[in-house]
């Protein structure tokens, strides 16, 4: 007994499900068997009884009658004979027979202790009337009944037990062996679920028939084995999307420009290794500050303040900030930074963080600076160029209209300066154009200016002036100074100069025009025996005749066909091999004999000359390109110089696209060269017919670049393919060492912002060495050939097509 109720303990913790389903069906199912069998043998003993009933009602009806007549004629014997058959009959076991008056008959027994039924009725003689003769009382046992109502709920109760006993068993076996022991199994797969088993899905131990397949204990299957795949794949999503946020993060953090993030109060959130190089700040130091604020130094943080209230405005109103800041590290140091602000937004576009990034441009920015020196200085004697002495002149112009003050203007020009260049050199020439620099502004005053306009061409502009005689008393003492001879490689020379003087606004309030009439006073000191000064005269205007001849002559130069074609190879600095050739235009006039394009270029810029000019040199260079290739088998690059009122003519774009068509070119054969000087006005009409040329295929390079405007960020804004370092740097990188500096940062960032280099006015072999070294792309050059006419060109295309280097 104890074993079964251990074993049934075991099955209970074991099977829960199974113990309480066979609890259950024993319980109702023994309640409905009780209910049951109680019914039924409620119902047989009803029978019983009633049976008995019906046998004393047989027993009142045939012997009534016969037992009347037997004791109406007193015959005891058959009375005896009568009751004894009576008591024969089943269940009947006492009779008692009351005989009136007074005698009783009793027959059979009637124990004491056992259930009986008796039944009583009346003997009686119906004769004229009747006669009662007594009263029969059968009793019944009701013994048999019960002992077999008793034996029937043993048989019904035992065999409805163990019927219901071996089919409980049967179901919880059944259920067990078709579900719990799937639920187990269930359980223990998910219990030992982990990471390392996702591969697995849950199998069950059961055939897979077609019922199977689609039973609950399927559809339970599935959706785990769903819920597995799912998992699954999250996990490798999560593990992807982790891989891509490490990638990210480790750009960010080594990324080689400074990274800082914000939250939208400005606080600093992050900042990556480069802002802590560049800065000197640590990350953990600065955490939660303002970017603006990091510094202690009161004037710096109210600089900052300010900007950071223009950067929080802009971002606010545009999305982006963008500039150079002049910031400072955290050991005070300034350094120059590119810095851009944005904000950074979530999927419903709310600003959650603000991206600041910065770049260290402080390089550039010297660079810049160099270049800017050179575009308004002169590099050899350091006093301003042209450019810069013409904005000088119009600001002193300006001054003197509101000052109701004079301002003279004086051209100088040294006399034999270039005799004695060609025969004592350049070098010689060079150091005399230092030392009359120094001697002219000796002799100037503070507001005073000497420009260099280029050659041995100076300039001088005296603001502020009382009278005109004040010029003239400069122009003496200048020309004193060049009294005493120069030293030129160990050797003296005398070097005089001539001085036009022209006075505002005497002779003119325009500043070209004052300019000019300078120009044709200096001639006219020339031409009275140099030396000398001379002050502008109206009758001088003569000399300005000269150029209206001149101008005259252009017009016709180009009917007359007097005008010619240069061609200079441009070769591959590497290999020495001919890429292209640069056109330069050249005018054989039967008057002047063959003059350079600086004498008349600039005339024909003034007087619109230019654009036929130039078409007609755009035709010439274009068809000479395809002719060398006809004739030689070599497709070379042909660049062309543009200059700005040609390229701003309305049909500029036009112009260019017939003369390739016409001649047959490929566009990106064709390579203008613009100055920077171009750019600087900077106006739509330039970007847009940049752009139109880039379309079109046509290649695009900067010409004498570092010579004009020196902000580099126009080479990232327009479509330019090459970038031509001016000859000036390029003369002397072999012996200046801020020239060779300076070609090598502009070779580094022409190349960064994927522009071609071409290196002009290479004269000697160690320069190609120089610029190899430096990967300068192509060089162009004496040392490799002058301009020459086409049909020497066409040789040089032939006999070298590899520069011999
Ligand atoms: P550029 O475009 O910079 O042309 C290069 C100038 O440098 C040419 O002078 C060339 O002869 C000279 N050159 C070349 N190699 C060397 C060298 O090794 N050393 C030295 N010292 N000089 C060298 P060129 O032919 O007198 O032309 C002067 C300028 O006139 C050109 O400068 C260009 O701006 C302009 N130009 C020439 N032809 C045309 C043209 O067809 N149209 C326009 N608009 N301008 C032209
Ligand atoms: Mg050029
Ligand atoms: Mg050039």
């Amino acid at each position: 007994m104890q074993k079964l109720s251990k074993r049934l303990q075991q099955f209970r913790s074991s099977s829960p499900l199974s113990f309480r389903l066979l609890a259950y069906i024993l319980l109702f199912s023994s309640l409905f068997t009780l209910v049951a069998s109680g019914i039924q043998i409620y119902t047989d003993f009803r029978k019983d009884v009633s049976l008995i009933d019906e046998r004393m009602s047989v027993i009142e009806t045939s012997y009534a009658s016969s037992l009347s007549r037997s004791l109406w004629a007193l015959d005891q014997k058959l009375l005896q004979v009568q009751m004894e058959g009576i008591l024969s009959l089943p269940d009947i076991i006492h009779l008692r027979l009351r005989i009136l008056p007074d005698s009783e008959l009793v027959m059979g027994e009637k124990p004491r202790d056992i259930a009986t039924k008796e039944r009583t009725f009346t003997l009686s003689h119906e004769g004229d009337a009747r006669y009662d003769l007594g009263e029969l009382t059968i009793t019944a046992s009701m013994e048999e009944i019960y002992t077999n109502m008793r034996r029937k709920v043993l048989v019904i109760l035992t065999t409805q037990f163990f019927k219901t006993f071996l089919i409980s068993i049967l179901i919880v076996w059944i259920f067990q062996y078709f579900v719990t022991r799937h639920l187990s199994a269930m359980a223990t797969y998910a219990r030992n679920f982990s990471l390392d088993s996702l591969d697995e899905p849950l199998k069950l131990d059961r055939a897979n028939t077609p019922t199977n397949l689609r039973d609950e204990l399927a559809q339970v299957t599935d959706a785990i084995n769903q819920m597995r795949e799912r998992l699954n794949q999250d996990i490798a999503r999560q593990e992807q999307d982790a891989a891509q946020i490490r990638k990210l993060s480790m750009a960010i953090e080594q990324s080689p420009s400074s990274v800082l993030i914000c939250d939208r109060q400005w606080h600093i959130e992050f900042v990556n290794q480069k802002f802590s190089q560049l800065t000197g700040h640590q990350a953990s130091d600065i955490k939660g500050k303002h970017p603006g604020m990091l510094t202690e130094e009161p004037f710096t943080q109210r600089e900052n303040k300010q900007l950071w209230q223009t950067i929080r405005l802009q971002v606010q109103r545009v999305g982006v900030w963008q500039g150079e800041v002049n910031s400072v590290r955290k050991n005070g140091e300034r350094f120059w930074e590119q810095v851009v602000v944005t904000p950074i937004k979530d999927s419903e576009s709310k600003v959650t963080h603000y991206l600041i990034l910065g770049e260290d441009i402080s390089i550039r920015k010297r660079y810049e600076q160099q270049l800017l020196r050179q575009a308004n200085y002169d590099i050899l004697t350091g006093l301003p160029n042209r450019m810069l002495a013409l904005d000088r002149l119009k600001l002193a112009l300006a001054q003197a209209r509101r000052e109701n003050t004079l301002v003279g203007v004086m051209f100088l020009d040294l006399d034999n300066f270039k005799h004695i260049n060609d025969t004592m050199g350049h070098d010689a020439g060079d150091n005399l154009l230092i030392e009359a620099a120094r001697r002219i502004s000796s002799c100037l005053r503070g507001t005073s200016t000497v420009a260099r306009l280029g050659g041995d061409e100076f300039l001088v502009i005296l603001p502020g002036l009382a009278g005109p005689d004040s010029t003239e008393q400069v122009a003496d003492r200048i020309l004193h100074t060049f009294v005493p001879p120069y030293l030129v490689g160990g050797q003296e020379v005398f070097v005089t100069t001539s001085i036009g003087i022209a006075i505002y606004p005497t002779d003119s309030d325009n500043s070209g025009t004052l300019l000019q009439h300078a120009d044709a006073a200096m001639y006219q000191a020339k031409s009275k025996g140099k030396s000398a000064y001379e002050r502008f005269a109206p009758e001088m205007k003569e000399v300005s005749h000269e150029r209206l001849q001149i101008e005259s002559r252009m017009r016709r130069a180009l009917e007359l066909n007097e005008f010619e074609l240069y061609y200079q190879p441009i070769v591959e600095t590497a290999s020495g091999l001919l890429t292209g050739a640069e056109a330069l235009i050249r005018w054989n006039s039967p008057a002047m004999g063959m003059v350079m394009p600086d004498k008349f270029i600039p005339l024909a810029e003034e007087t619109g000359l230019i654009t036929p000019i130039g078409q007609w040199v755009l035709v010439e260079a274009c068809n000479a390109a395809v002719r060398w290739e006809k004739s030689t088998g070599h497709k070379l690059n042909i660049a062309v110089n543009v200059s700005p009122r040609q390229f701003r003519d309305p049909g500029f774009v036009e112009a260019v696209m017939s003369a390739i068509q016409d001649s047959g070119l490929e566009p990106r054969q064709l390579e203008l060269e613009i100055t920077e000087r171009l750019i600087l006005d900077n106006t739509i009409e330039t970007a847009d017919i940049l752009r139109r040329l880039d379309h079109e295929g046509v290649r695009l390079s900067v010409d004498d670049f570092g010579t004009g405007f020196s902000a580099l960020s126009y080479l990232k804004t327009y479509p330019f393919d090459t970038l031509k370092i001016d000859k000036s740097f390029v003369r002397d990188i072999m012996t200046e060492q801020d020239d060779a500096s300076l070609v090598k940062a502009i070779i580094n960032m022409a190349h960064s912002l994927g522009l071609k280099v071409i290196a002009e006015g290479v004269e000697e072999e160690t320069q190609t060495h120089f610029l190899q070294q430096e990967g300068c792309d192509y060089a162009q050059g004496y040392f490799y050939s002058r301009p020459a006419p086409e049909s020497e060109f066409e040789n040089w295309i032939r006999t070298n097509q590899r520069g011999e280097i």
